[in-house]
């Protein structure tokens, strides 16, 4: 059987020791498309998987990787056929069933998303999971309607979900905010369309349960005092999108945002989104990020380099997304 190059979990002591080893498809889960993988990326969760930080791996040995882009080698289903193009984000893949990290995988047809009109496989993987929850987290702010004349705050605006939001919001027309920590990603923020930049600090410490009114809405990766504050400074009526927590799992907050301005707090979950909202996010994708939008954000790696980036990424130490050459 013909063997493929796959970064591979194993247990040890307790912890995932991560190396690179040959794979045949005997080793891969028993799902009913084959996979060809051209591309993964690095995000946050996989920062976690590859350092053993999060306990994301739940079975051992596994290959890691969240996302991947890739063409359909064999196919069981009908919905697909050897040279179809495919995208695959989230349902636990990289996390309890073998991932992206490897040149091939096997999946259930069910959680794939063709690869849409007008977007490569690279392109696809430079979106990631990160840029997908973005897209969703602005489907989730129209859905409810913002203020078109106030900002619309993102924080950990430098990062994968961050950035692609930054990137979004702008070519939609609105006028974007972008807090961060890093002062020296301003250009790099106002080139993504942010008009303004807000430094981390003024939302990482504890607020008052109501601030002045400033966020029209906002999408929020950091979670914690951050997102505490970003809700005491949302305006009448506006809602937050939390879909991170790079800054805290916690939410020091109070009802006052929500029971005296209104303010709506929008969970987003990209993991198992349902299928014909993760279709109309990877169209939207597709028609509203140019491939040239996507490059200012990209930054590539090849599997021998992605476990020394682990750490970095949750050191929040990477800009923007990190594609990950497989093939
Ligand atoms: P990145 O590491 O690329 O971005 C996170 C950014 O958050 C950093 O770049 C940094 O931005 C900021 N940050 C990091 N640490 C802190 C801190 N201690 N306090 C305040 N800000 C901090 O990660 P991703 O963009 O891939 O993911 C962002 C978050 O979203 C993660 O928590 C991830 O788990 C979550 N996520 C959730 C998904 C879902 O389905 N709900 C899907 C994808 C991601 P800056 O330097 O600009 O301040």
């Amino acid at each position: 059987m013909e063997s493929f190059k796959a970064l591979v979990a194993e247990q040890a002591d307790g912890k995932p020791k991560i190396g690179l080893t040959r794979w045949t498809d005997a080793d891969l889960p028993d799902g009913d498309v084959t996979v060809a993988v051209e591309w993964s990326s690095l995000n946050y969760k996989d920062g976690l998987a590859l350092t053993g930080k999060g306990r994301i791996l739940r079975k051992f040995p596994m290959v890691p990787g969240i996302d991947f882009a890739g063409t359909v080698t064999e196919s069981k289903s009908p919905d697909f056929k050897p040279g179809d193009g495919v995208i695959l984000t989230g349902w636990g893949v990289g996390e309890s069933w073998s991932g992206g990290f490897a040149e091939r995988a096997r999946v259930k047809s069910e959680w794939l998303v063709p690869l849409p009109d007008g977007l490569g496989a690279r392109q696809a993987m430079a979106v990631g999971t990160a840029g997908f929850t973005a897209m969703l987290c602005v489907m989730a702010l129209e859905g409810h309607g913002i203020d078109r004349e106030r900002e619309i705050l993102v924080t950990g605006a430098a990062g994968g979900v961050g950035s692609v939001a930054v990137r979004l919001l702008a070519n939609l027309g609105y006028t974007v905010a972008a807090s961060t920590g890093r002062p020296e990603q301003a250009d790099y923020l106002k080139s993504l369309g942010a008009s303004v930049i807000v430094d981390r600090n003024e939302l990482s410490q504890p607020s008052k349960p109501l601030t002045s009114e400033r966020w029209g809405g906002a999408v929020d990766t950091v979670g914690g005092v951050t997102l505490a504050s970003v809700l005491a400074g949302t305006a009448y009526g506006g809602a937050v999108a939390a879909c991170g927590l790079a800054g805290g799992a916690d939410l020091p907050s109070t009802v006052m945002p929500f029971i005296l301005r209104n303010v709506a707090l929008l969970g987003v979950d990209s993991v198992n989104c349902p299928k014909p909202r993760r279709q109309e996010a990877w169209a939207r994708i597709a028609k509203e990020l140019p491939a040239e939008a996507l490059d200012a954000v990209t930054t590539e790696i090849t599997l021998e380099e992605l476990p020394g980036k682990a750490e970095d990424i949750l050191k929040g130490q990477v800009r923007g997304r990190t594609v990950v050459r497989i093939a």
